[in-house]
């Protein structure tokens, strides 16, 4: 995935858990007095980015077999998911474009079938087809700005409605050589989803895998409700413009301010419309909150897309999700469901 590359992405997830930080170390503090449950928290670079794991269990001992369980899924996703892994399964599937189909785990093939759903929700705004065009910007690495000639070239390989899939024989088809899929605005989401499955299933009572700004949470801290989560602001380094508890829930941001790089006072980042294949230049940043990681992470790229208009109507008529919005000029947006919940500073 193009995601697991970019190690840049660590630091708006630490601002991003610094409350959390702060709340965590308290639930500890609070365990030698009394009969509470313990809170570890360890940290690992993964995907490409600081993956944070919190277990809130019976003693010290569980809370790590837990925290050892969810890293450990977290890697085993890596090597089907990521496509700097050149033996992935995704790897496979994009070496064969053009060629035949090939088959993948069900993992794999829930992940692309996830990725198409919020393709179709988002009309497009999210689309798993775009890599070739991510590389053609290649907004770390080399802060080049293609040409519309080699923009409009890559038109036929970043159509995700041509993606084949055959559920039951468990295939992955790409039909043009070239084509390539890259699940970099949703992997991490769909991570720390099944992280927290795992983190469970371990008995840990509660807990928060944060991938980066993919975070998903479960259970409560030791004498609260949920995990306090600030959202910060995309222009000023450190500032959290909101925080909010979250209980069995996910939370996603995508943001301008990630990875971009500047050129004559214009900022190229890393989120593009598939239709111009250029940045979108409708948001500064888009925090979703859903059930599911996977739905937050998808629709976080897509909405910024979309922009604050569409995007909030999407929500709005979504049941379980939430956004908070910024637009290109600096507003704010908050989605009816989110307006007693967020705490400002
Ligand atoms: P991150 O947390 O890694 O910044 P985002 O959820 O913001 O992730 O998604 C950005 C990544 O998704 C990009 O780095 C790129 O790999 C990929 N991407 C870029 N534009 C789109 C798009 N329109 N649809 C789907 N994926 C995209
Ligand atoms: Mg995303």
């Amino acid at each position: 995935m193009q995601l697991f590359r970019w190690c840049a992405e660590s630091r708006p997830a630490f601002l991003l858990l610094l409350l959390l930080t702060l709340t965590v170390a308290s639930g500890c503090a609070g365990r030698s007095m009394q009969q509470e449950p313990v809170v570890v928290k360890r940290t690992q670079m993964h995907m490409g980015t600081l993956v944070s794991i919190t277990a809130v269990a019976a003693d010290k001992q569980a809370a790590q077999t837990a925290i050892e369980a969810g890293f450990y899924e977290i890697k085993r996703l890596e090597q089907l998911l990521s496509t700097w892994i050149p033996g992935s399964e995704l790897s496979g599937v994009n070496q064969a474009a053009g060629k035949h189909a090939v088959g993948v785990s069900g993992e794999t093939l829930e992940l692309v079938q996830r990725s198409l759903d919020m393709a179709r929700l988002t009309e497009g705004g999210f689309n798993i087809a775009v890599g070739p065009a991510v590389e053609a910007w290649s907004v770390t690495e080399r802060q080049h700005i293609p040409t519309q000639t080699e923009l409009q070239q890559l038109r036929s390989v970043v159509d995700w409605k041509s993606i084949q899939i055959d559920p039951e024989a468990r295939t992955i088809f790409l039909p043009r050589q070239g084509m390539r899929i890259d699940v970099g605005g949703i992997g991490k989401g769909y991570a720390a989803d099944r992280a927290v499955d795992v983190l469970r299933k371990a008995g840990a009572t509660g807990g928060v895998v944060a991938l980066s700004g993919d975070i998903k949470t479960f259970g409560d801290l030791p004498g609260m409700k949920g995990f306090p989560v600030g959202i910060r602001h995309p222009r000023q380094d450190g500032v959290v413009v909101a925080t909010i508890d979250l209980q069995d829930e996910a939370i996603s941001t995508a943001g301008d301010y990630e990875r971009y790089f500047e050129q004559d006072g214009i900022r190229y980042h890393h989120i593009l419309d598939p239709v111009s294949l250029e940045p979108a230049r409708l948001c500064q940043s888009v925090t979703v909150i859903a059930r599911e990681g996977t739905v937050a992470d998808g629709l976080d790229t897509g909405i910024f897309v979309l922009g604050p208009e569409r995007g909030m109507e999407l929500v709005e008529r979504l049941p379980d999700v939430e956004a908070v919005i910024i637009d290109v000029q600096g507003r704010m947006m908050v989605s009816s469901g989110l307006r007693d919940r967020l705490r400002y500073p």
